[in-house]
């Protein structure tokens, strides 16, 4: 390490100072030592990348050894007309535009019919804030689901999309949650949490919940028995100051729940949206999240890379950088792709598989909640569940 910290820091007196401070901190995470917030900061600003995705690998292959998981599962997008306008978001369409699309439910229960016999399915459900898309319309959709095919597991609705069906049903939140959970969902996906900072929310999600009612729901959630996972929006111009901070709040509150399964860094696609001019980031910096995101999170179990955003390249790669999990086939991916995301609609089992052992890693497929399937590619499915489980 200190060979590393030389060879960076050798053309600057300071940076060699930070760069030695951040081989302390790696030192740390690589004995199973939590780091601190202002610890993550310095990783983020100062470590070499090479070390860091050593560190990070390092306590992935401690924790998974080879194995990378996948689910076999379909993403549904039952409405793209939104009473929110993030300025972030290219799904988003004005109700009575052409390109404003409202699934029935009858269609949609038509497309689950057509996977009836699709073992190990796990069903992704999210959408707009639309005033035609009523709690009562989310219940029987999952009702409909559930009825066709039990063995499904529903991971529908985020936060957000809570928060407005307490909102327009006039019910609390407990009681929307408890309602969703007993007409058969079993997760909740962790989208909407974008990033906590209130200073960028205010920039490109103004009227979005913000990240402490985010935090509250998703606490509300998990003290109701219904897992969730936990997402950041990046490449929106954060600094590094605003990643930890966001990576502090949510591992505070998984210390109390340890409802979170995973966390998925997702990046900003940029196009069709007012931030389109907002500069790229390197393949580097990318992968540099999910190995801080690997070492600071040491209580979330799965570090999940979405490849619709993220591309196929960096899916590869981050399996090597503390990525144990890899987003599923999805069938048809429409959110990422209106922001121009380059990625295949979806993918089929046997390309996942393939990806996977092109990365050199062993695949194994896995249900909705991380739970090992009966006839997945590999043999066992990693149990880990964070620190302290
Ligand atoms: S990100 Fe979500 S809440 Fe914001 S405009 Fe798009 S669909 Fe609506």
């Amino acid at each position: 390490m200190v060979i590393f910290a030389e060879f960076s820091g050798s053309n600057f007196g300071v940076t060699l100072k930070n760069s030695e401070e951040a081989d302390k901190i790696l030192a740390k995470a690589v004995n199973f030592k939590r780091i601190s917030k202002d610890e993550c900061i310095k990783l983020l600003k100062f470590a070499c990348p090479s070390e860091l995705f050593y560190t990070a690998n390092y306590i992935r292959e401690k924790l998974f050894g080879n194995k990378t998981t996948f689910s076999v599962n379909r993403h549904i997008n039952y409405s793209n007309i939104c009473e929110n306008r993030c300025l972030f978001c290219a799904f988003r369409k004005e109700d009575g535009s052409k390109e404003a699309k409202r699934l029935t439910i009858e269609s949609i229960l038509n497309d689950i019919e057509k996977m009836r016999d699709l073992p190990n399915l796990e069903i992704h459900i999210t959408g707009g804030l639309d005033s035609q898309f009523s709690l009562k319309d989310a219940l029987n959709l999952v009702k409909g689901i559930k009825e066709i095919k039990g063995d499904a597991i529903i991971k529908a609705f985020t936060m957000v999309e809570i928060d407005f069906f307490s909102r327009t049903s006039g019910i609390s939140d407990f009681d929307v949650i408890k309602k969703l959970k007993e007409a058969g969902v079993s997760a909740f996906p962790g989208g909407g949490a974008e990033i906590f900072s209130e200073e960028i929310r205010k920039r490109i999600s103004p009227r979005k919940i913000d990240g402490q009612r985010w935090l509250a729901l998703s606490k509300t959630a998990h003290k109701l028995g219904v897992p969730s996972n936990a997402t950041m929006l990046y490449g929106i111009g954060e600094t590094e100051e605003e990643i930890a901070d966001h990576l502090d709040r949510l591992r505070t509150l998984q210390d109390e729940t340890k409802g979170f399964m995973s966390f998925i860094p997702l990046l900003f696609q940029k196009e069709n949206t007012p931030l389109h001019t907002l500069k790229e980031l390197s393949l580097i910096k990318q992968l540099k999240i999910y190995a801080v995101s690997r070492i600071f999170l040491d209580n979330i179990g799965h570090i999940k890379n979405h490849w619709v955003m993220s591309g196929l390249k960096s899916a590869e790669l981050s399996q090597w950088c503390g990525v144990d999990d890899l987003e599923g086939t999805v069938v048809e991916e429409r959110i990422g792709h209106e922001g121009g995301a380059k990625t295949p609609i979806g993918m089929t089992k046997d390309e996942i598989v393939r990806l996977i052992k092109s990365a050199g890693r062993i695949p194994v497929e896995r249900d909705g909640l991380y739970r090992k399937t009966k006839k997945g590619d590999g043999k066992t499915v990693p149990e880990h569940k964070g620190k302290g489980e």
